[in-house]
């Protein structure tokens, strides 16, 4: 089959790999028809995951057609069409009982390197190094999916199509409980910064939660304008405007309830002190994380808000002001997302009419164009939002 493959730095491939099998009696085997890029990919793509392979099969977000299953599978049979989440997670522990997925103790076969690093190792996800199990992604024509009862959702009729439900395995989700962490109130202040497509569906939850005001910070055009569609959301482009004083200003000084850092480890720096020191010790591979918005947000956000961060952070930054966080009195709920919690309620939402979470694609492509496609969207050429591919 062919698969979109790592072969290293801003070097990757469509090759031929031999297809996959049932390995265990869990399994199934799933025919993509249409997968997507995240902005977690291009952590891989521009260097900043460690533990890769060259060979690695990229892609978490897919979906497609079951073509086979293991003896034990009771969920699925051939033919079915499902949404397989990012997260593999067994079901079973305590973790998995407790809803919380994405840190289930038994789908990652090098947790104990992340147990050194972290404390503690969380689930295995797809596509997404050898820190997280080495499995091979969905950015390719066909995948081995693990634990299969405990992970895809079925779509049941022809009514909704692959770009509308295809999300539900990473970002819509993902949008989702970053606002849920930002517990929000009605009424409520929310500011988000990154308007990619994880601040996007972070926006349209927001919404969705009752929030009354949303206000969201870019510096892309294109970007802005989308969210400023929606809702409306007030905007701030952080290139042309200081984002403290606006946030303060629009606010009469109290600064937001929420605020959330929807950017991540690759967040660009606005000439302020902490990011041109985060860039350099980047640059000089010091470190892998530039905390700008992260550092940012605490510093906006009101006395006694909340901080939701699903924005992606990997490694040991410092100058995080805990000073404000105890001063202010703040909450911080971040994650990665336990999307096997959400696939049900929020598949009832895109059924119902609530949202079409396809708003979000610009570009459309064969999995041959991926690599292109990484560079476009990427460096945000040509409008780029997100892109879906079908193999
Ligand atoms: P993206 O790269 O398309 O979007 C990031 C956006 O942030 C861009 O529009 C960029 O212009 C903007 N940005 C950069 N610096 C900024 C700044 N200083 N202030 C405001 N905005 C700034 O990526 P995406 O797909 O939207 O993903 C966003 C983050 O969410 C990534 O870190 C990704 O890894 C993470 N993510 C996390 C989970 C999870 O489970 N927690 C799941 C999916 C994605
Ligand atoms: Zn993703």
């Amino acid at each position: 089959m062919k698969a979109l493959t790592w072969h290293g730095t801003n070097d990757v491939r469509v090759d031929t790999h031999p297809d996959p099998v049932i390995e265990e009696p869990g399994d199934i085997v799933i025919k993509v028809t249409a997968t997507a890029i995240c902005g977690s990919d291009l952590h891989i793509f521009d260097g900043f995951v460690p533990q890769m392979k060259s060979g690695d099969i990229l892609g978490h977000e897919f979906m497609g057609e079951v073509v086979e299953t293991g003896a034990d599978v009771k969920k699925f049979r051939p033919g079915d069409r499902v949404v397989v989440p990012f997260v593999i997670a067994c079901g079973h522990c305590w973790f998995c009982q407790h809803q919380l997925w994405s840190a289930c103790d038994n789908t990652n076969p090098d947790g104990e390197k992340l147990d050194k690093l972290h404390g503690h190792h969380g689930a295995g996800l797809f596509g997404y190094s050898h820190l997280y199990g080495g499995y091979a992604g969905g950015q390719a024509e066909y995948v081995r999916v693990p634990h299969a009862d405990h992970g895809p959702v079925k779509i049941n009729g022809g009514g909704l199509r692959d770009e509308q439900v295809l999300f539900l395995s990473d970002i819509f989700p993902t949008g989702w409980m970053a606002a849920e962490n930002a517990n929000i109130q009605k009424g409520d202040t929310v500011a988000i910064w990154g308007c990619g497509p994880v601040g996007q569906m972070t926006i349209r939850s927001a919404w969705m939660m009752g929030a009354g005001r949303v206000i969201a910070i870019d510096r892309l055009p294109e970007r802005l304008s989308l969210a400023e569609s929606m809702g409306p959301a007030e905007v701030i482009n952080f290139a042309e405007q200081d984002v403290y004083d606006s946030l303060q200003e629009m606010t009469d000084g109290r600064g937001p309830d929420s605020c959330i850092d929807a950017v991540g480890l690759e967040a660009h720096g606005t000439g302020s002190f902490d990011s041109i020191v985060d860039k350099a010790k980047a640059a000089m591979m010091l470190t892998t994380d530039r905390v700008h918005v992260f550092r940012q947000a605490i510093h906006c956000v009101r006395k006694g808000g909340n901080i939701s961060v699903p924005g992606v952070y990997v490694g040991w930054p410092d100058k995080i002001p805990l000073g404000a966080f105890v001063g202010k009195g703040l909450t911080i709920k971040t994650g990665q997302t336990h999307v096997q919690r959400y696939l049900a309620p929020l598949l009832k939402k895109i059924e119902d009419g609530e949202i079409d979470p396809s708003f979000i694609i610009t570009h459309r492509a064969k999995l041959e164009d991926a690599p292109e496609m990484y560079k476009t969207f990427r460096d945000k050429h040509d409008g780029c939002i997100k892109v879906v591919m079908t193999p």
